[in-house]
């Protein structure tokens, strides 16, 4: 039998967080375990764009941390501060409301500081996220939604660097090994049951930390815990986040939390493999161009409004709302006005198929041909979308197109309004060439989880409202989001809990 200061259960960015932080709080046999194969190393973090959302003061306050800002082009950004209040507002305008507030004021609160932590202590090589986060406006970089820093590469940079940390750090991964059990004595951990080379092992800690994923990965759970037809969703990252974790939680009594009806979804290309993320590919299936277009299903009509709110903070749920149409998928659509503003890493030519034409009604007979239904609805919807649109413009004359701002562009005047809105960055689509691509649902990670301490990452036992001794949880394991969540809150939450699990995991040591 081997023993550990302490266990992690998954090589994603939360465990990678947990395992750093219980070596640097002075645990010196630390490990961690997950069922992939080396190649997946990383979970779902390998398939970010490597976004953390974190509280700051403004450019000043994140100059020393970015790696790709001179002086010269710091002078061209504009950044306004994020507020603590800002971060939490938007965890609970998000949420409706749901989230526990005490759980988000938690990561919200350390996020500034966790955000040093990564950058000096792991050090992972932040960026500021010009290209996806930014619009250059009048020669400025002007920043919008909340979210600046992201990881140089990305995901791929993210587990990179968590592993050069992992190895410094001496911290020791198995891989090829699911943890199978979670081991108790007298109500308080005492290691966990993995499987390695056909063996049964138990390997013994005094504290094991949850950051097993969620059940994206496992189509008949979908279905189960997120409703009939979710089982079709693409999944965007690993495949093997199977819902173990909560299997293993469970048998120990731990509390749910969280929204088990809920997850993260996206707009992703129609054509992407189904079944698991594509490593070299990772986050260039996402979609994320319709507010500066319109999107329509397959009878042709529009479904949400696009210009809602920063894509920031609607991208996780149009997923969804793309599922529930006809056939579960649909057509996003722009003229040539905003074609060159699409990001080349998700638009660029053989990153997507793309449809083009001069014409309004040759795109949509191009379109029948991937699922279009309503030929003359979607020339109609088109057309009565730009007449809403040129009549705000004629009302509001001075109005200006300013995608970094909500601009207030809108398809509303008094002469007249569309059913379903555009309420921001409304252009006619009226120059050629059209262009058109298909997009479905992409499954993220779901939102069901675990009730944990917001101060140790303690998870709950179910029956007595305290934490299960020796028992921390982090990431997308942790009961946090419901219905909707601020783009960039997934890595920082799972960094968040990490550390505080790794730290509280250092205090148990023998
Ligand atoms: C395409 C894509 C883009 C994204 N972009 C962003 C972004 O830019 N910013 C952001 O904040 N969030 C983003 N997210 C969400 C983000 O990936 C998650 O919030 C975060 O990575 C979750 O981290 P985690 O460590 O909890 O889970 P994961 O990174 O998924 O790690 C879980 C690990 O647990 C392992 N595991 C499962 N079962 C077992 C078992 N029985 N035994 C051992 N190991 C097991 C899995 O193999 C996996 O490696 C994105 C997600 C995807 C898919």
């Amino acid at each position: 039998m081997s023993s550990f200061d302490c266990i992690v259960i998954g090589s994603g960015n939360a465990g990678c967080c947990a395992a750093l932080s219980s070596a640097e709080a002075g645990c010196d046999k630390v490990l961690i375990v997950d069922v992939c194969p080396d190649v997946w190393a990383g979970g779902n973090g390998y398939f970010t764009a490597g976004a953390f959302r974190t509280v700051h003061e403004g450019l000043h306050d994140l100059l020393p941390i970015v790696n790709n800002a001179s002086k010269e082009k710091a002078d061209s950004i504009d950044m306004d501060g994020y507020s603590g209040e800002d971060f939490l507002g938007d965890i609970m305008r998000l949420g409706n409301g749901k989230p526990d507030p005490v759980l988000a004021a938690a990561v919200v609160d350390a996020s500034r500081d966790t955000i040093s932590w990564l950058a000096h202590s792991v050090g992972l090589p932040f960026m500021f996220s010009f290209h996806r986060q930014a619009y250059s406006v009048g020669g400025r970089q002007k920043f919008w939604g909340g979210l600046v820093l992201c990881t140089e590469d990305g995901g791929k940079g993210l587990i990179a660097a968590h592993q050069r940390a992992l190895a410094k750090a001496k911290v020791a991964v198995w891989f090829n090994c699911p943890a199978v059990q979670i081991t108790m004595e007298n109500g308080t951990v005492s290691g966990v049951v993995v499987e390695k080379e056909g063996q049964k092992l138990h390997l013994r800690a005094p504290a094991v930390v949850l950051a097993a994923g969620g059940f994206e990965s496992n189509p008949v759970l979908r279905a189960q815990q997120l409703g009939l037809g979710w089982e079709r969703a693409i999944l965007r990252g690993t495949p093997y986040n199977q819902g173990d974790g909560f299997a293993l939680a469970a048998a120990v009594g731990a509390r749910q939390a969280g929204d088990w009806a809920g997850c993260h979804s996206t707009c992703w290309d129609a054509d992407a493999p189904t079944d698991a993320g594509r490593r070299d590919l990772t986050n260039q299936f996402t979609k994320s161009g319709y507010p500066l277009g319109i999107m329509v299903n397959s009878a042709g009509k529009r479904f949400v409004d696009e210009g809602e709110d920063f894509r920031n903070y609607t991208y996780a749920k149009f997923g969804k709302a793309i599922l529930l149409q006809p056939g579960g998928y649909a057509f996003q659509v722009w003229d040539s006005k905003v074609i060159g503003s699409l990001r080349k890493e998700e638009y660029g030519n053989g990153i997507v198929k793309k449809f083009l034409a001069d014409r309004l009604e040759d795109l949509a007979e191009q379109l029948t041909e991937v699922g279009l239904e309503g030929k003359a609805e979607f020339v109609q919807t088109t057309k009565q979308f730009n007449e809403a649109t040129r009549k705000f413009q004629a009302e509001n004359p001075d109005a200006t197109w300013n995608p970094a701002v909500k601009d207030g562009m809108s398809t509303q005047s008094s002469e007249y309004q569309l059913p379903l809105p555009k309420s921001n960055w409304a252009l006619t689509i009226d120059e050629p060439p059209f262009m058109a691509v298909k997009v479905a649902c992409g499954v993220t990670f779901t939102f069901g989880g675990l009730a944990v301490d917001p101060d140790t990452a303690g998870v709950i036992s179910e029956k007595t409202s305290k934490v299960i001794p020796g028992l921390f949880c982090t990431g997308e394991m942790v009961g946090l989001f419901h219905e909707n969540y601020p783009g960039g809150s997934g890595l920082m939450a799972g960094a968040v809990f990490g550390r505080k699990a790794g730290q509280a995991a250092a205090k148990l040591r023998a």
